[in-house]
């Protein structure tokens, strides 16, 4: 499969050198020239196997020049508290998909306990001897996941850049104690978009490039910019849906909702990959929390990131601009190369940019978009605790509550899966508040607390934290993010 670049589509690249530039060199994302299709014999053979091996078909469709996909696959998946990915029937028409049960408890371990294996094994097949340095900007979930799959992996380092007052303090214990010789972890004033921003535009800096250069490194990236952060994402949803076939919960060919708690817009947009692939997919349905730029953008075409930006119970979808958008306009336009990249470039210059007329039809055929405010997330998370004993984080509740909304619009029976992203643990205060629980003052007080008042088993990944050295502490501007990483090559 070859892949070229959402704003110059001269670009080719196969999908190992995809992996392991991370982003194109005139700042587009890469996208396969076409979407392999998942026939009925396919799902069929599907159908028996284990996740690991169904990850394993699905992303070789697309890396079909990396060998050994499969045992990277059952070593990721290893890491996994069991079924890695799965799901529960909540109701009539509805299910959970839970994706959080990785080494890091939220949906960010699917991809990143792979892509560590995926680009090793694709700078082997490019003929790369140079080490790799990745860098995260993270809106929580990202960092730690990163860190916790490239830790000591050789070759490789990473640096960490996340919000210093946008993460909940589990997440913030999680990335400050994070252990490993290869790793270094930085706070930065501002919200996540400025983090995501700086970090960037260190990725063209010329400066960096050369300094990167004399000392035989190479920069990528983690975020779901990197198609192979991408890629592992497409595998769940054909497995739900494998699963819930195999349950008689659906027959062979019927259509499903899913709803995807939304930030970047990776996920969301490995559900659109799956569904052009042949997945029987009815809506795609886009929940955000009170950063609702993505709802506006879906319900109107028009993309406007002139909008205060609030801090949520949910952090990990506090986001105003959405990276991964740029793939699916670039489908959206007719894979109009030219016209992605003049969008791309308003957004950066003007904070905006508008869809009309068959772009506008052709993602409200496939997409639907909702917000809850942050009263409505903790009241779904209360009420479905009281109802039915099921706990679940605030990013899950969002998805919850925006499909209440739909429901509520377009009465659609249609099966439904909501995609769950975060163990409740990570977002413990926002959650015991929720279920009418006095939230303790400690974070080992407060963890325990959720365990004993409901069934989920407290993973001890988690109650080790507030015992673990804090091993990065510092604190630094946005402007001081490129020299932070001169400092770090030059220490190398
Ligand atoms: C990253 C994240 C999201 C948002 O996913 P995107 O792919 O960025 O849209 C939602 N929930 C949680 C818990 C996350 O960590």
């Amino acid at each position: 499969m070859k892949f070229t670049s959402t704003r110059n589509d001269k670009i080719e690249v196969t999908g190992c050198e995809a992996v392991v530039k991370g982003l194109s060199e005139e700042g587009g994302l890469f996208v396969p020239a076409f979407f392999p299709v998942i026939t009925s014999e396919d799902m069929a053979r599907l159908s028996d196997m284990d996740y690991a091996e169904r990850a394993s078909f699905i992303i070789a469709k697309y890396l079909d020049d990396l060998p050994d996909l499969n045992k990277y696959t059952q070593k990721a998946y290893e890491r996994f508290d069991g079924d890695p990915t799965p799901v529960t029937v909540l109701g009539e028409g509805l299910a959970i998909l839970e994706l959080w049960h990785g080494p890091t408890h939220a949906f960010k371990d699917v991809a990143l306990t792979l892509l560590p294996y995926l680009l090793t094994g694709s700078k082997k097949v490019v003929g790369k001897s140079e080490r790799t340095l990745i860098l995260v900007a993270t809106s929580g979930d990202t960092g730690k996941a990163a860190l916790e799959g490239f830790k000591d992996v050789e070759g490789t380092d990473v640096i960490v850049f996340y919000p210093s007052d946008g993460v909940s303090n589990l997440q913030k214990l999680q990335m400050m104690t994070q252990s490993g010789d290869n790793v270094c972890v930085c706070a930065v004033t501002g919200n996540f978009d400025d983090a995501q921003s700086a970090v960037k535009k260190v990725f063209t800096d010329e400066q960096v490039k050369e300094r990167l250069k004399s000392k035989n490194f190479a920069l990528s990236s983690a975020n779901s910019i990197n198609f192979g952060r991408l890629v592992p994402q497409v595998a769940y949803y054909f497995s739900a849906y494998l699963d819930l076939l195999n349950g008689g919960e659906i027959k062979e060919g019927e259509k499903i909702n899913f709803v995807v708690p939304t930030g970047n817009f990776g996920n969301i947009l490995a559900g659109y990959y799956a569904m052009k692939m042949g997945l029987p997919v009815n809506k795609l349905i886009c929940a955000s929390n009170d950063n609702n730029v993505l709802t506006e953008f879906i319900q109107t075409g028009r993309y406007d990131t002139h909008r205060s930006f609030h801090k949520t119970s949910s952090p990990s979808m506090d986001i105003l601009i959405s990276s991964n958008l740029e793939r699916l306009l670039f489908e959206l336009s007719g894979r109009d190369c030219e016209l992605t990249a003049k969008r791309m470039e308003s957004l950066a210059k003007t904070g905006a940019y508008e869809i009309e007329g068959d772009e506008l039809s052709l993602l409200q055929k496939h997409f639907y978009a909702e917000w809850a405010d942050e009263e409505e997330v903790s009241d779904e998370i209360g009420e479905l605790f009281d109802e039915t004993g099921y706990i679940m984080d605030t990013h899950t509740a969002v998805a919850l509550n925006v499909y209440d909304k739909y429901i509520a619009d377009t009465d659609d029976e249609t099966f439904t899966v909501v995609l769950s992203t975060a163990s409740p643990y990570k977002f413990v205060s926002a959650v015991l508040d929720a279920i009418g629980e006095k939230v303790p003052k400690s974070d080992a007080d407060a963890l325990a607390l959720l365990e004993e008042v409901t069934a989920l088993d407290l993973p001890r990944s988690l109650s080790e934290l507030p015992t673990l050295k804090k091993r990065f502490t510092s604190v630094i501007d946005k402007d001081e993010i490129k020299d932070f990483v001169l400092d770090y090559i030059a220490k190398q």
